[in-house]
């Protein structure tokens, strides 16, 4: 597969920037919003936002469900922030009737580093992306408190996990899509031609 065709859901949040940064990793990317768009796609992210609001659409458009199966059938997916939320198996402070699709044998904290205002930039060095740290921008982010035996932790700031990735699925706490730097985009990548 040389050049791969990836989704990026776009219910809510900061789509066009992750259209972006696949395009600049050399993925056919382009918006998914119905359950048959999924159909075809060799890769999916879930953007950044705000996951009580994607969980809910989510319901609403009727993905939550057809996404799950296609996760747990391997679908390579990655989710940055909001995404991160969304791609794992426990919330430990989900609003009430929060959902996730899964994915990842994780449980997360959202907005563990803070309120809007508290949002920062941090050098995080992410295992499998050469060349130096990226830029780490955090914003309600969450952490993860925990991770299964399945599950790779590939960053850590400040004592906490803020990358995992497990099988087909990978996530970041922070936004890598704002940065202009796309190297977790273009590991990605990497992972849906492997698995293609
Ligand atoms: N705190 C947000 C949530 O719960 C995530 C913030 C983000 O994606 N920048 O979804």
């Amino acid at each position: 597969m040389s050049r791969p065709t990836i989704g990026v859901l776009a219910l809510q949040g900061d789509v066009r920037e992750h259209l972006t940064a696949l395009a600049a990793a050399d993925a056919a990317a382009g918006p998914v919003r119905r359950p048959e768009e999924l159909a075809g796609l060799d890769g999916l992210v879930i953007p950044g936002g705000e996951s009580t609001t994607i969980s809910k659409l989510a319901v609403l458009f009727g993905v939550m469900e057809p996404l799950r199966a296609a996760i747990r059938a391997g679908l390579p997916v990655y989710g940055s922030c909001a995404g991160l939320i969304m791609l794992a198996d426990k919330i430990l402070d989900p609003r009430s009737g929060q959902e996730t699709f899964g994915g990842i044998d994780m449980i997360v904290r959202r907005n563990a580093f803070g309120r809007q205002n508290e949002s920062f930039e941090a050098s995080v060095e992410v295992a499998g992306v050469e060349g130096g740290p990226v830029e780490g921008v955090f914003i309600r982010a969450p952490w993860v408190e925990s991770v299964g035996a399945q599950a790779q932790v590939l960053a850590e700031y400040g004592g906490h996990i803020v990358a995992v990735r497990q099988g087909n699925a990978m996530a970041t706490s922070f936004h890598p899509e704002l940065t202009g730097d796309h190297r977790v985009h273009e590991l990605f990548v990497a992972a849906v031609r492997a698995a293609g």
